[in-house]
């Protein structure tokens, strides 16, 4: 495809609008369009490089223009591009689902193909809601949720994690589910976050778990910050699941594929959920694939000659061929990936450190490629820049200056680089990192 720099602008600013984006900020400066990429870096219409390091929105793995995953796509052009997978099925939705299968969490048997993350959470919370009232446990109905926890944009998950700067227009469009903290221990004001959330969870399941169909959470929180809880969290929460009878939908639409440096990040607490969704990852950053994750337990309850309990949901698009032909080849290259990834996050942390020196850096927070850099006004006193200050921007767009893509959520500077960056790009990329604070020091000194 051959267009100009500026035609390619004056449609950018004339016809597109933009996901997550203040557009009236936008429309005033020169937007950024990408052409191509390459490795862990993408090239813009101006024919400029950067480092991927928020890896295309948090589902990159392997890099751009991998050649086993572009040929996996060309493959499957030369079969079928897409076959509806409602009452009938495809060659590589048969197989990925068979591959999710054997690399999920143990008690995970069947798979419901979305695509895309929020698509994902939709079908679990359904599922987990028809799934007590096809067992004639209808009261159970409420998902009990995380505050700051992000599960999408579709009114489904927007209802188990609304947010105020978002979602304020929605409100009356939404259920009353109960919500309980997140283990924040940066910012909590107890010195037991962990017990704090669990005991509120508990008390939440033991007052209301006839009206509770299921937990929902997200292992590691990924929009709200780059929130690590501390060890046992997920853990402890499936027992309280199983013990007040309730479902537990673990979201890993960011944590999954690696992300965490596990397969999933339920591995690392050996926790096996009734509900899992995926997506961003799934496909190695290729194609738009998701999918819900359930026991057979779950599945069974659908089956009835009463054709009412079947599960009358989904989407055109899901089990996409050649995003699942893809994903097949993304979870090959990625097994054998994932056994390198411990020691590079560890270096990974190592390079990052210096960066907790500088004078506005409250805090940083990784799990594994998941980076969280909280920017604060006062390290002493933790206080925290107002959202309109725009203070991780200011960071962000001197990182993008010096050639790496990063992108804030409020004041959290999030780095997501795609899993099979070298040590030398990490520390290319780190270094940019240190450097964006240390030009930016002036400039957030006076906000
Ligand atoms: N769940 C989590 C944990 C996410 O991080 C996201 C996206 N950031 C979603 C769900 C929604 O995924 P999508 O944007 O593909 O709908």
């Amino acid at each position: 495809m051959n267009y100009s720099h500026q035609e390619l602008v004056e449609w950018d600013k004339t016809y597109l609008w933009h996901p997550f984006t203040h557009m009236k900020q936008y429309l005033m400066k020169e937007p950024l369009i990408i052409v191509r990429g390459e490795g862990v870096r993408v090239q813009d219409s101006l024919g400029r490089w950067y480092y991927d390091g928020t890896a295309s929105i948090w589902l990159n793995v392997h890099g751009h223009r991998v050649a086993k995953l572009d040929e996996a796509i060309k493959e499957q052009l030369n079969q079928i591009a897409h076959s509806t997978l409602l009452g009938m099925s495809n060659l590589p939705a048969t197989v990925l689902a068979k591959r999710l299968i054997e690399i999920a969490p143990k008690g995970l048997k069947r798979v419901f193909y979305a695509d895309n993350g929020a698509g994902a959470v939709e079908a679990a919370i359904k599922i987990a809601v028809q799934y007590w009232a096809n067992l004639g446990k209808g009261t159970k109905k409420l998902i009990l949720g995380f505050e700051n926890n992000y599960h999408g944009d579709t009114l489904g998950a927007v209802g188990v994690s609304p947010d105020e700067l978002f979602h304020w227009a929605f409100t009356s469009l939404l259920p009353d589910h109960p919500r309980v903290p997140y283990p924040y221990p940066y910012r909590s004001k107890t010195d037991d976050p962990l017990r704090e959330s669990l005991d509120a969870a508990e008390k939440t399941l033991q007052e209301r778990a006839d009206e509770i169909a299921a937990v929902i959470v997200e292992p590691i929180e990924g929009a709200g910050g780059i929130i690590v809880p501390p060890d046992g969290f997920l853990s402890k929460l499936s027992k309280l699941c199983s013990r007040y009878e309730v479902l537990l939908i673990v979201d890993e639409v960011a944590t999954g594929f690696g992300r965490t440096g596990f397969m999933f990040a339920c591995n690392k607490e050996n926790v096996s959920p009734d509900l899992m969704c995926l997506g961003k990852g799934i496909s190695g950053g290729y194609l738009p694939v998701a999918a819900t994750l359930t026991t057979e337990k779950i599945f069974e309850a659908f089956l009835s000659d009463d054709f009412k309990k079947s599960f009358f949901h989904g989407h055109s698009y899901a089990g996409n061929a050649l995003g699942a032909a893809v994903s097949i080849v993304n979870i090959d290259l990625l097994e054998k990936l994932i056994p390198t990834l411990p020691e590079k996050a560890e270096a990974l942390s190592k390079m990052l450190a210096p960066i907790a020196e500088e004078p506005f850096v409250g805090e940083i927070r990784q799990a594994g490629f998941m980076i969280g850099i909280e920017i604060v006004r006062d390290r002493k006193q933790k206080t925290p820049f107002s959202y309109e200050s725009q203070a991780g921007w200011l960071v962000a767009n001197k990182a993008r200056e010096l050639g790496l893509l990063v992108r804030p959520i409020g004041n959290v500077l999030i780095f997501m680089p795609p899993l099979t960056a070298t040590n030398l790009e990490l520390e290319q990329m780190t270094h940019i990192l240190l450097k964006s604070f240390y030009l930016t020091r002036d400039d957030l000194s006076k906000l």
